[in-house]
């Protein structure tokens, strides 16, 4: 591991402002080796691997941003989660209790002890779990250096994208807390050099397809300080596929939140996981499903429209079915229908 500076800091304006010159004069510019951190469960394995080097870490993890309130927002309750909250925190809250897609994202992702030190800030910005992006020994790696290729495509790629991604890269987003918060219109607040602004988690990560070098669409020097959840008026509920029952990545998961009204669908909002560069909301599905009357022919025509542009390889060519499947037997679930 190479040699870095370590600071602590906390505030939120201390943190930004360290990880930012010449703030004040707004000619801003963030050593390009300065970064926050957390609870360190993805970094400090990147860092170990030689895959990732700063020079300067800005340790975040006593900012006063450890709180969950509950609000009264204008559409209904709203979770106001701050970014040091660990996902072992949050998933036993009270308000979260009622609310299976949130709490069941939380509870089938990694391991009591990475759950406990994991924080919800640093999970939804982790990086992908390619073991070509993690092996410092591989040349072609267009997310770690652009232009070089990508391993992957000829390579092994079981644990890969087939939804925004092509053949420069096919890394997958492993978040499953992200891929429920994409199906609950969460959104992330954030704090840099330029203010406080807010967007959707769905606008969050950038598509490999589009751009393989980068993960999101966060500024320099900008920290993710809260998640705003909305409670929805709906049933809930988050299913993982993985290869064995604990501890392991998705192969396939969906998040579902449904109304049905009178045998229609009011309102259906779905995250998929295990399939995209970016946690995936299926718009494709929701717009086949939505005020239409709840059936599994309609399950199976939402789920088919949401794949059909899968791109695929021989490693990941079973990943399109397997998500179309988990995505019927989610909607069957949460929605209660079974013809
Ligand atoms: Fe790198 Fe992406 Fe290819 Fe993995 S899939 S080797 S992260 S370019």
């Amino acid at each position: 591991m190479h040699p870095f500076t370590y600071t602590r800091v906390d505030d939120v304006d201390a943190a930004v402002a360290a990880v930012t010159t010449d703030a004040v004069a707004r000619a801003v510019q963030v050593p390009e080796d300065a970064a926050f951190i957390a609870g360190g469960t993805t970094q400090l394995d990147l860092m170990r691997d030689g895959v990732w080097s700063p020079g300067t870490l800005v340790d975040i993890s006593r900012l006063p941003l450890a709180d969950i309130e509950v609000e009264d927002g204008v559409d209904g309750t709203v979770l106001v989660v701050g970014a040091a909250v660990t996902m072992a925190d949050l998933a036993r809250h009270e308000a979260v209790a009622g609310l299976d897609v949130l709490r069941d994202s939380l509870l089938l992702a990694a391991s009591p002890q990475l759950r406990t030190m994991a924080t919800i800030g640093g999970n939804v910005l982790q990086r992908t779990r390619c073991r070509y992006f993690r092996d410092p020994t591989v040349s072609q790696c267009n997310k770690r250096e652009p232009g070089s290729g990508c391993a992957a495509v000829e390579g092994t790629a079981r644990m890969h994208a087939v939804l925004g991604v092509d053949a420069g890269c096919i890394a997958l987003h492993a978040s499953d807390l992200a891929v429920a918060l994409v199906a609950l219109d969460a959104r992330v607040r954030l704090h840099g050099p330029d203010g406080v602004r807010t967007l959707p988690v769905a606008e969050l990560h950038v598509r490999a397809d589009d751009d393989p070098a980068r993960d999101n669409v966060l500024a320099p020097g900008e920290l993710v300080t809260h998640l705003e959840i909305p409670v929805p008026d709906a049933r809930t509920g988050y299913l993982k596929v993985r290869d064995r029952a604990s501890y392991e990545f998705a192969l396939t998961s969906a998040a579902v939140v449904a109304r049905v009204e009178d045998g229609v669908l009011a309102h259906v909002a779905i995250g998929l996981g295990g399939v995209g560069s970016v946690p995936w909301r299926a718009t494709r599905a929701e717009e086949v499903l939505r005020g239409r009357p709840a059936s599994l022919a309609l399950f199976e025509e939402a789920a088919a429209a949401e794949l059909a542009d899968a791109f695929t390889l021989p490693g990941t060519d079973f990943k399109p079915e397997l998500a179309r499947r988990t995505l019927v037997r989610q909607l069957r679930d949460v929605t209660e229908v079974t013809a």
